[in-house]
């Protein structure tokens, strides 16, 4: 019988991204963080909506395009209002999207993400499906963010185990990585590490 026990992650970010660039205000790179304010400016029928961040140390802002000179009656009526009452949900949705970032040629400071991992689910029994993972734990974790987290650290971090530890497991067959992208890592222990 091959019966496996199965849980399931997700890892979120906890806040908004920062991002790093030179200040003119304090001549030196520092980090610019969400301040969740929008920044909303009609030409004619056209919008230009910006989210501005701020430097953590000068105060100084920088305005991050979220449209540009866009038809007004492309933008959803509900989204709009959302920048007009700089909803903190909308904020939080651009400060954690990378394409956004990209978009802005702006750099995210991928040592200040911080995030953690919900537990979706966990099935006590169940059949071993298409993996071959008999007998042991099989763990899915989706990183809907795309945050990118060594697997091995992302391995350790919901195991609770150090990364040497991990690396041991896996140089032993005690841990089997079964698939792996960018914004999933599938893997089984064998019985308890
Ligand atoms: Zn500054």
């Amino acid at each position: 019988m091959s019966y496996i026990k199965k849980i399931e992650y997700e890892v979120v970010p906890q806040e908004s991204f920062s991002v790093i660039r030179n200040c003119p205000g304090c001549g030196v790179k520092t980090n610019y963080r969400n301040t969740k304010r929008f920044r909303v400016n009609a030409n004619g029928n056209r919008l230009d909506v910006w989210l501005i961040y701020q430097c953590e140390k000068c105060k100084h802002t920088l305005n991050l395009t979220v449209y540009e000179r866009q038809k007004a009656a492309i933008i959803p009526k509900d989204e709009y209002q959302h920048f007009l009452s700089n909803d903190e949900e909308t904020a939080e949705k651009y400060g954690m999207n990378f394409d956004f970032f990209r978009k802005n040629k702006a750099d995210v400071d991928m040592d200040d993400i911080t995030y953690r991992y919900i537990k979706l689910q966990e099935s006590s029994s169940g059949p071993a499906d298409k993996i071959a993972c008999h007998e042991q734990t099989l763990i899915h974790i989706q990183n809907p963010y795309g945050l990118k987290i060594r697997p091995e650290k992302q391995i350790a971090e919901v195991l609770e185990l150090s990364r040497s530890q991990v690396v041991k497991l896996l140089d032993r067959n005690a841990i089997t990585i079964e698939s792996i992208s960018s914004k999933n890592i599938s893997f089984c222990v064998k019985a308890t590490p």
